[in-house]
């Protein structure tokens, strides 16, 4: 069921393209937290990755769940009306991350992504960044 009233879907539509949303932001400060440098949306990677930890060569995606299609409730959910415009823009949201995602890989980047919806566990975010920049390799 679409609940988004028309003023609620602006809003969200205005944050696909904006950086810096709560979220990310959240991340950002749990990555300081821990003692780590990053850059932020480096242009020269697929994607511009939210964080990039250049000298580990890894990259932290912090992706809002409605527009990246997570499989949560959040993400399941597409508008009411206009529907095959948002089944195509959102599909091509997926397509458009995998590829992203295989191509850093490729050349040797480890991703984590992280989603709006886990970010509300600030202790289990923290221990999974963690977890992923000290880790092996770290
Ligand atoms: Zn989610």
């Amino acid at each position: 069921v679409d609940t988004l009233t028309a003023k609620q879907r602006s809003k969200r539509m205005s944050m696909v393209r904006c950086k810096n949303t709560e979220p990310e932001k959240a991340v950002r400060r749990i990555a300081s937290a821990l003692g780590h440098k990053y850059r932020l949306h480096l242009r020269d990677l697929p994607g511009a990755p939210d964080l990039v930890f250049v000298s580990k060569r890894k990259v932290v995606f912090v992706h809002g769940c409605f527009w990246h299609q997570h499989k949560c409730a959040a993400g399941n959910r597409i508008p009411k009306s206009r529907i095959n415009f948002w089944r195509t823009k959102l599909e091509g949201n997926v397509l458009r991350d995998n590829r992203i995602l295989s191509k850093l890989r490729r050349d040797g980047w480890r991703v984590l992504v992280i989603w709006e919806c886990q970010i509300r566990d600030e202790t289990k975010t923290a221990a999974r960044l963690k977890r992923f920049l000290e880790g092996e390799n770290g």
